[in-house]
């Protein structure tokens, strides 16, 4: 297995219940290492930006909206196979599905406010890390 990156945030509904330091627990106990992170609140173009991909889809506005309500922290997560690990981390998007012991069953509030986001592929990680992080802010 390789050594990859990863890129994460943590949502609104998250930092608004404090919940970043137990969220960061499940990372860091899953052998996932913070190489970077910071707490930003996104703007409108930065949130639309990002979840482009998801422009045509009905829940798209309400998306950027959340993204934009409060908070959030964004990371670079460090580690083998550190996509994979993550989303396994993570669990399902809607949190009725998740499985026991993922960050979305133990904390997302609904299928939109789920706590989390994680890169669905090593390119697009580089893609969306290149997009908050400078490289001189990642260091692991
Ligand atoms: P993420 O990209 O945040 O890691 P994901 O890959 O599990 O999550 P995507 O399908 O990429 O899910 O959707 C991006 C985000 O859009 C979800 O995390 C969630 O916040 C929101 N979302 C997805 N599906 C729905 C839906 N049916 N209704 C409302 N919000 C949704
Ligand atoms: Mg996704």
């Amino acid at each position: 297995m390789a050594v990859e990156r990863t890129f994460s945030i943590i949502k609104p509904d998250a930092t608004r219940r404090n919940l970043t330091g137990r969220i960061n627990a499940v990372f860091e106990q899953n052998g996932l290492r913070i190489v970077a992170q910071k707490r930003i609140w996104m703007s409108r173009q930065h949130a639309k930006t990002f979840y482009a991909v998801h422009k045509d889809r009905p829940f798209y506005a309400s998306l950027v909206d959340f993204m934009c309500s409060g908070p959030v922290v964004v990371q670079v997560l460090e580690g083998e196979n550190a996509v994979a690990k993550h989303r396994e981390v993570m669990g399902a998007t809607d949190p009725a599905k998740a499985a026991d012991g993922t960050i979305r069953k133990l904390f997302a509030e609904s299928i939109e406010a789920n706590s989390v986001h994680g890169s669905d592929s090593v390119e697009n990680a580089a893609i969306e890390i290149a997009y908050f992080f400078a490289g001189y802010e990642i260091v692991g």
